[in-house]
């Protein structure tokens, strides 16, 4: 079975339908343009992502999360994954301004739901239910991951705001499993969400590599321990 080797992540099938996640060090952002590597960064990201698939689960969602296999390796469910990433966004930051006249920071009245393809040779274009029809992915399909996506936010917007933290916007990714269902995959990281602390404003996420705010890894670990209530014992 192929290993898949993404820009962040590994994947490694094992041969009884799970595999193992391993989260890397290295940072890519604007498509790939902009390169680094931060010791402890996969650790971090493996551990924030299990921790915040646990409270999900334990929430109702399902996941592709089985358990912890090292320091920064998941063993998941394999998953057939669908070629989209649902974007959750509750505050205008980032790729939103570009769409709408509205400075960042504004609160939005209602959560917006964006989709993309994964296409790192088209850059990733957002596309709608339309162009998911063409590449195979039904209506149906579509409105059940979108359905799934928002009762994440609901959760995760309610856990980080008792930690001071503003859930800004997020990017999941959904697979079928081998019964057919459709359960959340990927990650869960400061890689995917953006995070800021509530009264500061202060980014808790890449964006701080994105766009030089500081120390990924100091930022990183002041997450990690705010959601966990645990110092990082590891890098
Ligand atoms: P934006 O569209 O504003 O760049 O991103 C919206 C949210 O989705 C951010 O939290 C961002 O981290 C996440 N996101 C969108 N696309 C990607 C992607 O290709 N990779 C990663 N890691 N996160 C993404």
């Amino acid at each position: 079975m192929q290993v898949y080797e993404g820009k962040a992540k590994k994947v490694i099938p094992l041969d009884d339908g799970k595999a193992i996640m391993e989260f890397k060090d290295d940072a890519t952002a604007f498509n790939g343009e902009k390169k680094a590597q931060f010791r402890g960064k996969g650790w971090l990201n493996a551990q924030i992502s299990a921790f915040l698939f646990k409270v999900l689960e334990e929430n109702g969602i399902k996941t592709h999360f089985i358990g912890i296999a090292g320091d920064n390796r998941l063993i998941v469910e394999r998953l057939k994954m669908y070629p989209v990433e649902v974007v959750v966004r509750n505050v205008v930051a980032g790729s939103l301004k570009k769409r709408l006249p509205l400075e960042e920071g504004t609160e939005l009245p209602e959560p917006i739901i964006e989709l993309y393809y994964k296409d790192d040779s088209l850059g990733d274009p957002m596309i709608n239910h339309h162009h998911a029809k063409v590449l195979g992915i039904s209506e149906e399909e579509i409105k059940e991951m979108e359905s799934i996506a928002l009762k994440v936010n609901e959760i995760l917007r309610k856990y980080f705001a008792e930690r001071g933290i503003t859930l800004v916007d997020f990017k999941l990714e959904f697979g079928r499993n081998e019964r057919g269902e459709i359960v959340l995959g990927d990650e869960i990281s400061p890689d995917t969400c953006r995070f800021w602390d509530a009264e500061t404003g202060k980014s808790l996420d890449k964006d701080v590599f994105r766009f030089d705010k500081g120390d990924l890894i100091n930022a990183y670990e002041e997450l990690y321990e705010r959601l966990t209530g645990q110092a990082p014992t590891r890098r």
